[in-house]
């Protein structure tokens, strides 16, 4: 076992990870960057990246990460492979335990470690990964102009991403597993007022089909009721939106969390509860969840990294 003094460490190598990597190395604060679980983060598990400023003609997922990577690179980064498993913030240096045991007193912390959408747990979503199933509307729905597909929940994610491809798509199935929606007035209203977008309440997923792709969905209506009935839709794309988790686990008990469990940051900064220790991206974003915004913020924290070390060396 290890142990290892850096100034600024960064945990997470999505767009946030590897924007305060360019940032803080440019600075000359020598960060060290741990992958964690998935290198690259949620977008290399996107197709392509049309959102994004500066790529015309858009981007695949895995190639904007490798070329985040590069640049952060360029200017001297430490990018390792590797997973956070405890922290001791009690106190600065704050002590990060690695799943190799060593350990890294860091005088600086960005959180960047991203959120993953929540899947229902059938085969066919890892069979369909990429080829006809989403958690991400915005991402992918633009492949969908003019064909059928399906969103899982009820909440306002899910009636905003039907709304969103109903602008794109020839038809919605919403798919609901209670009889009403939790979504916000507006939203439903949005949703039951869109002539494109069909609304199964009651209705849970059992399975997809298909040779090449999503072609269709197996559902049960009133599932373990007498009236009980399978219900088979034809569909090109199958999109979750049944909520997402931030990667925050670790941080319990250590940094203030929101009920669902997202990093709670001071409002408009990147800045938690601890002096020293920012939270960048999804794992503090509830609302936005962009490559762009996760960027964003990333750039503030590694701003505010350089902030604070000019502050404590006065
Ligand atoms: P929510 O937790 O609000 O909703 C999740 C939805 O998915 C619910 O309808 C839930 O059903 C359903 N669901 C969960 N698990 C399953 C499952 N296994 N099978 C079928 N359905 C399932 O998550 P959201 O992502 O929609 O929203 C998160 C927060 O972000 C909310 O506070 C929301 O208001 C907010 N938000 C705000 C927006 C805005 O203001 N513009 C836009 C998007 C989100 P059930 O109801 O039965 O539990």
């Amino acid at each position: 076992m290890n142990t290892e003094k850096t100034r600024c460490l960064i945990i997470g190598s999505g767009p946030a990870g590897y924007t305060a990597a360019i940032y803080t190395s440019r600075a000359n604060l020598s960060p060290v960057l741990y992958e964690g679980i998935q290198p690259g983060g949620q977008l290399t598990t996107t197709s392509e990246i049309e959102n994004f400023p500066g790529y015309p003609q858009g981007i695949s997922g895995t190639e904007m990460m490798e070329d985040l990577k590069k640049q952060a690179l360029r200017f001297g980064a430490d990018i390792r492979n590797g997973i956070v498993t405890a922290v001791d913030l009690s106190k600065a240096p704050y002590k990060i335990t690695l799943d190799s045991g060593n350990i890294i007193e860091t005088e600086t912390l960005i959180i960047a470690t991203g959120a993953s959408a929540k899947y229902l747990g059938l085969p066919d979503e890892a069979k369909y990964a990429g080829m006809g199933v989403s958690a991400c509307a915005t991402c992918d729905g633009f492949f969908y102009r003019k064909k059928v597909v399906a969103v899982v929940g009820g909440g306002d994610t899910a009636c905003e991403e039907a709304v969103y491809l109903a602008g794109l798509a020839s038809k919605v199935y919403l798919i609901v597993r209670k009889p009403f929606l939790r979504a916000s007035q507006i939203m439903q209203d949005r949703v039951l007022n869109d002539p494109k977008i069909e609304v199964l309440f009651e209705h849970n997923t059992l399975g997809l089909f298909g040779d090449n792709g999503v072609e269709g969905a197996f559902l049960v209506k009133r599932k373990g009721e007498p009236d009980e009935e399978k219900v088979t839709i034809a569909i090109d794309g199958f999109f979750l939106a049944i909520g997402h988790h931030p990667n925050s686990g670790v941080f319990k008990g250590w940094l203030e969390l929101d009920p669902q469990g997202y990093i709670k940051v001071m409002p408009g900064t990147p800045k938690t509860n601890i002096p020293g220790v920012f939270a960048a991206g999804d794992v503090a974003d509830p609302n936005y969840r962009q490559a762009i915004t996760a960027a964003g913020t990333g750039c503030m924290a590694a701003i505010e990294v350089e902030r604070y070390l000019s502050s404590i060396c006065k």
